[in-house]
């Protein structure tokens, strides 16, 4: 608790003051860009990766960076959605999961969720994706290649969940919205995103940059 406290005493006598002005034009409103869903790890800083800062961003955290398909579960990640899409009118939804993800590890060893039984249940939305991956690899595959290649597959499941909600296939139908699927790998601070038409994650900085319908 101490290191919290004396952080917020350092932004209250540097940062502040600083950033007092940006403050003041967001006291009454926000237009953030994009919608950014990714997991509840603490390792996951997204300002810090994309050098965004308040207001950037419209935040959305859950573990496993999992979006529930529409209908099956009103909730926060539901009402998320529908508020920064259909009032916010972002213009982009970013899904983004990252490496040695805990939520990924637990649907890869099925006991270690035995006595979670909200984070299994929960985990039910992932689980198509790893049926997904354990069709296309090999029993040779390791523990690694099958943990990495979850964690795409996830990412690419989540993507068409979204897709699912109203609020967002309508977004997508007319130009306003791009929905991106991305992973942050840790050690490396790289971040890959889903090409849709080679159906691979590439280096983000090699992507094209996304265009809008309108
Ligand atoms: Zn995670």
């Amino acid at each position: 608790m101490e290191k919290l406290i004396a952080g917020y005493k350092k932004f209250r006598s540097e940062v502040y003051p600083e950033k007092q002005d940006l403050f003041q034009q967001l006291a009454q409103s926000q237009n953030p860009q994009a919608l950014f869903l990714t997991c509840s790890d603490s390792r996951i800083v997204p300002d810090l990766v994309l050098q965004t800062g308040p207001g950037d961003l419209f935040h959305c955290r859950d573990v496993g960076n999992i979006v529930p398909p529409y209908g099956e579960m009103p909730g926060g990640v539901s009402a998320t959605i529908e508020y920064a899409v259909s009032v916010l009118k972002v213009r982009h939804f970013i899904i983004c999961g990252h490496s040695d993800c805990g939520a990924m590890k637990g649907l890869l060893n099925h006991r270690s969720l035995d006595s979670l039984p909200n984070a299994a249940s929960w985990l039910r939305f992932s689980r198509p994706a790893l049926e997904t991956i354990e069709k296309t690899l090999g029993p040779e595959a390791s523990y690694d290649q099958r943990l990495q290649t979850l964690i795409r597959a996830n990412v690419v499941r989540q993507m068409e969940h979204a897709r699912t909600h109203p609020s967002v296939a309508a977004a997508l139908a007319s130009g306003q919205l791009l929905l991106h699927g991305w992973t942050y790998d840790i050690p490396h601070g790289i971040v890959e995103a889903f090409h849709p038409e080679s159906s691979q994650f590439l280096s983000l900085d090699q992507m094209p940059l996304p265009v809008h319908a309108k």
